[in-house]
């Protein structure tokens, strides 16, 4: 049994217990109190945190692992190159990730069993794309006619018409996916011309959600045009990507569909610093859809929109950089942390993790210091002092 004592942050939005405690016992949480109501538990080893703070572990919504420049990597190999971002991924707090679009599923019982190192993992396995759509790996090469595409795609599938969106969804449903990724729209990085490209027609869109409500689960769609978004909040996908080119009745649909945003703001950031070194056309969509994308935000305020923390990057050290862009755009600290914590155990549609009460399990984290003066503290690793995962203690800085 261990009994953290210090700030408590539970992740649930409320004020934080300045003197507070959180008891473990095995894998789960028995007891959040102020310190002065704390139970006796005799032989319980007490961590005593001095200006430090306890948090949830955090959840990034959105990462990929065997993507980027090794879409046709394999995944034994996407897998050996993930291990260790894995590792410093849950070093740097974050206990669960979600994966849109990737090979976590074939890696998740692993996990599981503690076989590795690694936030917690919920993962669509392959999504599901139009041809020559944003997740068609294989577009604009020359491609012969009977060569099947999907061979090649750790990350997608491509499926055209319903049928085929039927078949690919229950086929990656069926192989342990635990929601589905399409696309309603292309990325700055796909090969067209503008960023405001749709992808998929209504009935395709509305195929995948069915199947997926057939699964018990749901759609997450990488929507970053207008029209994409707007596809995506009409049709029932629970999760909306980027949500890059919002706009007033793109906001009023997805509030009304009560869909959540995962803006990764983190990914578009990196792009547009880096924007000049890359193909013009490229540079010229990324400063484009950045500007689109902070506005995105004034309207989600606006109109209340849950928005989950999510990057867009691999699993590494540095994903607490959303949480730090979230309040540079206007979010409090708190509702960053939030973001980060009840919000990502919503979307992952587990009531067992995100918040810190008696009867979860014991996923946290004691920071240095008080995030809700620096959230960057957050971004720090030697700030990370320990890493809880299912009453396990994964990390300790002692010195
Ligand atoms: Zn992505």
């Amino acid at each position: 049994m261990l009994i953290f004592k210090g700030r408590v942050i539970d992740g649930s939005g409320t004020e934080p217990i300045e003197k507070g405690a959180v008891v473990v016992d095995g894998e789960k949480i028995v007891c959040v109190c102020r310190q002065n109501e704390l139970q006796e538990y005799p032989g319980a080893e007490v961590i005593e945190i001095d200006n430090g703070t306890i948090l949830p572990g955090l959840i990034d919504l959105h990462v990929h692992m065997g993507v980027g420049k090794t879409f046709t990597m394999s995944p034994h190999e996407a897998t050996v190159r993930a291990l260790p971002k894995l590792k410093a991924m849950l070093d740097s707090g974050y206990t669960a990730i979600r994966e849109c679009g990737g090979i976590g599923v074939y890696i998740r019982s692993a996990q599981e069993e503690g076989l590795f190192d690694s936030p917690r993992i919920n993962s669509a396995g392959q999504g599901v794309f139009q041809t020559g759509g944003h997740g068609d790996a294989l577009n604009g090469l020359y491609v012969p006619a009977n060569i099947q595409k999907n061979l090649f795609a750790t990350w997608g599938l491509c499926a055209d018409g319903e049928g085929e969106v039927r078949q690919q969804c229950r086929y990656t449903l069926s192989q342990g996916a635990d929601f589905v990724k399409i696309a309603t729209s292309s990325g700055v990085n796909s090969k067209c011309k503008t960023v405001d490209k749709v992808e998929f027609s209504e009935a395709e869109v509305r195929a995948a959600v069915e199947e997926a409500a057939h699964f018990g689960t749901y759609v997450s769609s990488h929507a970053v045009s207008n029209g994409g978004i707007k596809l995506a909040a009409r049709c029932g996908v629970r999760t909306i990507e980027h949500a890059t080119f919002l706009d007033e009745e793109a906001a009023e649909l997805i509030a009304k569909a009560d869909a959540y945003v995962i803006p990764t703001f983190a990914l578009a950031k990196v792009q547009y610093d880096m924007r000049d070194k890359l193909d013009p056309l490229v540079g010229k969509k990324i400063a484009i859809a950045y500007e689109a994308h902070v506005r995105t935000f004034e309207l989600a305020f606006r109109y209340n929109l849950k928005i989950g923390a999510g990057t867009d990057f691999f699993p590494g050290p540095d994903n607490s950089m959303e949480l730090e862009l979230l309040v540079e755009l206007g979010m409090s600290p708190m509702a960053a942390i939030q973001a980060a914590t009840k919000t990502g155990a919503e979307v992952l549609m587990r009531d067992d993790i995100g918040t810190l009460a008696s009867g979860k399990l014991a996923d946290l984290i004691v920071v240095d210091g008080n995030p809700l003066d620096d959230i960057r503290i957050l971004r720090n690793p030697q700030r990370i002092r320990l890493v809880l995962q299912g009453g396990k203690i994964k990390k300790h800085l002692t010195a």
